[in-house]
Formats: C-alpha cells, sequence, structure tokens
C-alpha cells in the first residue's frame, strides 16, 4: 500500500540553510512551482547543530528547527561527497572537513592527500543528498537523492560549490565547477531527491 504524503500548498517555503551554494540551487528548484522561498539566514533564524549519524538524521533537525522557528513549512538539505576509498568519508562530515571559517580549497586537499597517501587507485564518489519537508504541525517527507562520479586532482572550475572543482559526473569529461549551473541542477543528487520530492509533494497527481 503506498504511503500518502503531504502536500505542499503554502506559497511561502523556508529554506533551512545558511550555506549560500545551496540557497541558490534550491531556489532555482523551487522557483518553477510558484513557490516564495526565503532561506532560514536571510530570517536570522539559528544554523542548528548537526547531531544527526546519518544524512537523513540531519536533513530532518535543520528542517525542523525552521518549521518551528518560522511556524511555516520548511525544506532541510542536508548533503555531501562520499568517496568509495575512504568507506564514505567525509560524508555528513563534508562541511565540517573544511575548517572554520570554510576552505574547501583546504578539504579538497585533505581528500587527495588521503588517497595519495593509501595508494588509491578507486576514485569513485557519490554526491548524497537529502532532503526533509517539515509542517509546523509536526508533519515531514524524507527524500534521498544521488549522482556518482569520479574524482579528480586538482580541482577544475569556478562554478558551483564546495566539492564541485574535483568531482566528474559519470558520463561527462568535466567537473560540477567547470559546468553551467542549469545543467549541474539538472542532473545533481539534490535535483534526484528534489525530483522525488516534486512527485511527493508538488505535483497533483
Ligand atoms: P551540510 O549539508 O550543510 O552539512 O553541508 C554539506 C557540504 O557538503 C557542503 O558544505 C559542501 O561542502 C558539500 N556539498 C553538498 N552538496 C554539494 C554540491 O552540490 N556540490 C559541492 N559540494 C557539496
Amino acid at each position: 500500500m503506498s504511503k500518502t504524503t503531504r502536500k505542499l500548498t503554502s506559497g511561502r517555503l523556508i529554506i533551512a540553510s545558511h550555506n549560500d551554494g545551496k540557497i541558490i540551487e534550491i531556489n532555482a528548484l523551487v522557483a518553477p512551482f510558484g513557490i516564495e522561498a526565503v532561506s532560514s539566514k536571510k530570517l536570522g533564524l539559528i544554523d542548528p547543530e548537526e547531531t544527526g549519524k546519518t544524512f537523513v538524521e540531519n536533513a530532518i533537525i535543520k528542517a525542523r528547527t525552521a518549521a518551528d522557528a518560522s511556524n511555516l513549512p520548511a525544506l532541510g538539505d542536508d548533503s555531501g561527497l562520499a568517496v568509495a576509498a575512504l568507506d564514505g568519508a567525509p560524508g555528513i562530515y563534508s562541511a565540517r572537513w573544511a575548517g572554520e571559517p570554510r576552505d574547501f580549497g583546504y578539504a579538497m586537499k585533505k581528500i587527495e592527500a588521503k588517497l595519495t597517501k593509501c595508494g588509491v587507485q578507486d576514485l569513485s564518489a557519490r554526491f548524497v543528498c537529502a532532503l526533509c519537508l517539515a509542517w509546523p504541525d509536526g508533519a515531514e517527507e524524507v527524500f534521498e537523492g544521488e549522482v556518482s562520479g569520479t574524482l579528480t586532482f586538482p580541482p577544475r572550475g569556478d562554478n558551483g560549490f564546495g566539492y564541485d572543482p574535483i568531482f566528474i559526473p559519470d558520463g561527462y569529461d568535466i567537473t560540477f565547477g567547470e559546468m553551467a549551473p542549469a545543467e549541474k541542477h539538472a542532473m545533481s543528487h539534490r535535483a534526484d531527491a528534489f525530483r522525488k520530492l516534486t512527485k511527493a509533494c508538488l505535483d497533483d497527481d
């Protein structure tokens, strides 16, 4: 029996993020649905501590915190890069590997150094994304997406954010950092999760 999902009917949605790169991408994804999205960063809502052990748990923490604080539906995204030869690291710690203040040049070098140190040949990796749509009354819907690819060093391209310059999606020979934003937005882990969310919570059928 298929589960009934809550539809997003309100015109206003909080994007539960303080990450400008993510806010831009999520805005581009929700814009075609006539949703008025505003980020928790813009509203000055807190960025909760990511105490979850999985992408899904952290996405729920972010969405729930923003929905409770704003009394509006909120969309939380927890995502990251999972490198096969590093047992899925940095994974849920993808942002934290960049230190404070965030330096993804440093984080990408750290991945390269760990792979080199182990003499690893397998450069396969996945970007993973968990999205949680939370409503103030306690309802929550969760969706997961991913995109597979191969890492390349040194980093290439100035587009996107985070680890985009070292990730070549399967079937391509350019990194997400070299790709036009619209092309990345159409095929990313976030787009994959968002397609599932759209089907369940935004489409009428
Ligand atoms: P968090 O979900 O806020 O914990 O942060 C996830 C981190 O994963 C980001 O800061 C990026 O470093 C990385 N990440 C997530 N999605 C992407 C992406 O689409 N491109 C590049 N890096 C990403």
